[in-house]
């Protein structure tokens, strides 16, 4: 019944939106299938326009890291809305939030709040041109920043799940100041800075990768690149917009104890509302307008509903440091739980998994970078995939994804999942 409901939906939405999504990933093109429409969500589940409840392991790609509906946001959102939607003006909700952020995270003087995380990194990356002068950027392949033309060059998330390897209105001129190489080669970065030296601004890179599925650091590899930017006075960007208030209070660069000189922030810091962050070192950040000439604005920017939402979730993480804690045992105990259901299947597989950040892959080799995800049989994805959604159970919808677990999630919801993707395994095999 709830197939029948959903394919209606779906059939709607395709008449009036492209592909009937307003982000790719969301139409289950790859795993194939009908994507399931929702309704409400409450807590670590999620409803569909049916009633069947789903365990949800995607938590909105990262932001509903206390699970949905929590309350005191809820309840904030509810009093600001009375008060007013937005006034296109200062307010100070937008202090609190910046002076919150800064007493939370490292390496930030200077904060400016935007709408996406799209518009956090491309404004990063064109402080860091502003800043030194020069044009070129290094990013990584797999990695993915946000859709702004720079950054769409061997990206990760949807533009891997779809094999989009040129992306048509991306102008070849509007790529060509892009340098890539792959995640984890430190070799590859040495390369390119003597090959490009003095032309490169920033190194723009995702602490702990989410967006090929989840993809670890090498011990020494974000060191080298800290190394390699002080060398060539280049900006050292952490794209921290899934790693941010997740990993850490203090987000990647406080776990794994390295300096950026940027930082982008989204999803966990508006709460489900539409908000990014970019933000760093004053001295870099002083030629932001209007107190340089780097310009960079925003109708919604700082809205004060979107504030108050994230304001609200980063206080209720800062006063109770132990809930990432618990986050992270419980991420732990699920992956325990997967790898011992995984091995005595006897296939090939690889479980990554750093804080609440998780991904299986059927692969037999390490996946450490984008040409092994990419390698992995994405084929037995899609049946793991569709066997799990039938159980109840949401994951993203393509290997190129991480898994994002929420602190609502309990015990029994675990082992449930765990249940699940034995029987689930049993049955593709
Ligand atoms: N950076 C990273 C690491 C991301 O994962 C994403 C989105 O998933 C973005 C940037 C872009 O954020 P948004 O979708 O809010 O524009």
């Amino acid at each position: 019944m709830s197939i029948d409901k959903n394919t209606t939906l779906f059939s709607r939405a395709q008449q009036s939106i492209p592909g009937g999504v307003n982000s790719p990933v969301r139409a289950f093109k790859s795993v194939g299938g009908t994507p399931v429409f929702f309704e409400k969500a409450k807590g670590a589940y999620l409803y569909d326009v049916q009633g069947q409840q789903y365990i949800d392991y995607i938590a909105s790609w990262g932001p509903m890291i206390l699970g949905h509906g929590y309350e005191p946001v809820v309840k904030a959102i509810q009093q600001q809305v009375e008060k007013a939607t937005s006034f296109g003006a200062p307010t100070e909700l937008e202090i609190e939030m910046a002076e919150l952020i800064k007493s939370m995270v490292p390496n930030v003087d200077l904060i400016r709040m935007v709408n996406s995380g799209t518009e956090a990194c491309m404004s990063a990356l064109r402080v860091a041109r502003g800043y030194t002068g020069r044009n070129k950027f290094i990013k990584f392949e797999g990695c993915y920043h946000g859709h702004a033309d720079p950054f769409l060059v061997k990206a990760g998330s949807g533009v891997a799940t779809f094999n989009i390897q040129t992306v048509p209105g991306v102008t070849a001129g509007a790529a060509s100041d892009t340098l890539t190489c792959a995640y984890n080669d430190l070799d590859a970065v040495e390369k390119l800075a003597t090959d490009n030296k003095g032309e490169i601004a920033a190194i723009i890179v995702e602490p702990v990768a989410g967006n090929m599925g989840c993809i670890l650091p090498k011990p020494g590899f974000l060191e080298g690149l800290r190394r390699i930017c002080d060398e060539e006075g280049m900006v050292l960007i952490f794209d921290e917009v899934m790693n941010g208030f997740r990993l850490a209070l203090g987000g990647a660069q406080e776990r794994l104890g390295i300096d950026a000189d940027l930082v982008t922030y989204g999803k966990v810091i508006g709460a489900g509302m539409p908000v990014g962050a970019f933000g760093g070192k004053k001295q870099i950040m002083e030629v932001v307008a209007p107190l340089g000439n780097v310009y960079q604005a925003g109708t919604l920017s700082g809205n004060p509903v979107a504030m108050i939402a994230g304001l609200t979730l980063l206080k209720a993480l800062k006063a109770t440091p132990e809930l990432l804690m618990e986050l992270d045992d419980k991420t732990q105990y699920l992956k325990d739980g997967l790898e011992e259901v995984l091995k005595a299947w006897g296939q090939p597989y690889v479980i990554n998994h750093f804080g609440s950040m998780l991904s299986i892959h059927f692969s037999n080799q390490p996946v450490i970078d984008f040409a092994t995800a990419a390698a992995s049989d994405t084929v037995l994805f899609k049946k793991f995939f569709h066997a799990l959604l039938k159980r109840g159970i949401y994951l993203p919808p393509s290997a190129f994804e991480s898994w994002f677990l929420n602190n609502a999630l309990t015990v029994d919801d675990l082992d449930k999942t765990i249940r699940a993707v034995k029987e689930s395994l049993e049955e593709i095999s």
